[in-house]
């Protein structure tokens, strides 16, 4: 079958005349799940993506399948709750493809966290899990595992356990469920303009083409519900329905940036994930073992107004990622050349 033969096949959905029950835009993790509950519910749902499905953050994230540690230490014990049940259901249902990773917090003689704080919290996050995940490491029991971890005022270190996954196969795994229970899914097509009735509700949206570069083609969809699922987009097409101009549109997305760096197991082994406060603004960072590579991460800083274009790493931040590292492990001496992404 030839190429435009099978967009062709690919967009057939498209022709359906009486609307959809459900029409998602974004093919990110957000839109994927809603397109899985709404098909296991016998909805007609059809769901759009203006790129490949996951091409969003949803494949850029630090691939942590947390049970919400920092949200105990805010008292919001309730998100604790929710976030450590969905964890472990995923850790069953998702077996091969969201794993236990254990985690370590190294404490050093006068800087925060100490042992007492941190192992407090832990205790509670195994708690709340109703699993005894905690274990404490003295000095050196821990440098035995860990040679390569600076050990001037080392004192110990907590570990815990939360879970890794593979986010963008994680969209695709959800979305192919909700493929399975009916629902349409197609990328390659961005949503221009939403559609709207008499009484300025949103009906539907112009969908375009993004695949073949050289057609103008449009179409339009309707359904009775539209969800916009365009995560950190979705101001642009919230100003679109509300006729109102860049300058009077209230915003409610404020963009942001964190970046990883990836270096080979090679220079940095790693068999679980460290967790350690930057040593210059005391930011919680990551150095992780992933697809037999070591990822660092991760940055945080404000984004310029998104396009739908890529995301790119600043010097700055690959010296800000690079310092942390090489602020946790002796003799390590990570640099540029070492970068593989
Ligand atoms: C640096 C970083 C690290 C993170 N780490 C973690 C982590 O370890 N664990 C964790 O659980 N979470 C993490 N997160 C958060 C997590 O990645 C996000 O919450 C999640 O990916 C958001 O998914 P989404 O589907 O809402 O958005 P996205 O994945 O961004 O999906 C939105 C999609 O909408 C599409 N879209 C936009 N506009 C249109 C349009 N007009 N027409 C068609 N399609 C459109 C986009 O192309 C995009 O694919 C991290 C986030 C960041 C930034």
């Amino acid at each position: 079958m030839t190429q435009s033969k099978q967009r062709q096949q690919a967009l057939a959905p498209l022709a359906r005349s009486e609307p959809w029950d459900m029409l998602i835009i974004g093919g990110g993790i957000t839109g994927a799940g809603i397109a899985r509950e709404a098909a296991r519910r016998g909805l007609a749902v059809l769901l759009i993506e203006q790129k490949d499905f996951a091409w969003g953050t949803s494949s850029r994230s630090s691939k942590m399948v947390h049970g919400g540690l920092r949200y105990i230490a805010s008292g919001d014990y309730k998100t604790t709750l929710l976030s450590v049940r969905e964890r472990e259901r995923m850790l069953t249902e998702a077996d091969g493809l969201v794993n236990e990773m254990h985690y370590v917090m190294p404490h050093y003689k006068g800087k925060f966290p100490p042992p007492w704080i941190f192992n407090t919290l832990l205790r509670v996050y195994d708690r709340i899990a109703g699993k005894r995940y905690f274990k404490y490491f003295k000095k050196d029991a821990f440098l035995r595992l860990n040679p390569n971890i600076k050990q001037d005022k080392f004192l110990g270190a907590s570990q815990f356990s939360d879970a890794v996954t593979d986010d963008s196969r994680l969209v695709m795994r959800v979305l192919d469920e909700a493929i399975h229970d009916g629902a349409q899914a197609i990328n390659y097509l961005k949503a221009e303009s939403l559609i709207t009735n008499e009484q300025g509700l949103v009906v539907g949206a112009t969908l375009k083409d993004t695949a073949s570069k050289d057609s103008d083609q449009t179409y339009n969809v309707y359904a009775k519900v539209v969800v916009s699922a365009t995560g950190a987009w979705a101001d642009t097409l919230r100003m679109q329905a509300s006729n109102e101009t860049e300058q009077s549109f209230h915003k409610q997305i404020r963009p942001s940036r964190g970046s990883h760096l990836v270096v080979s197991q090679e220079r940095l082994p790693t068999s679980q994930a460290y967790t350690f406060l930057h040593p210059t603004d005391k930011r919680a960072v990551f150095v992780f073992p992933w697809e037999n590579r070591t990822v660092l991460g991760t940055t945080d800083l404000d984004h310029p107004p998104l396009d739908d274009q890529e995301v790119g790493i600043t010097n700055e931040e690959v010296d800000y990622l690079l310092d942390a590292t090489n602020g946790l492990f002796d003799d390590t001496d990570l640099n540029r050349e070492d970068v593989i992404s």
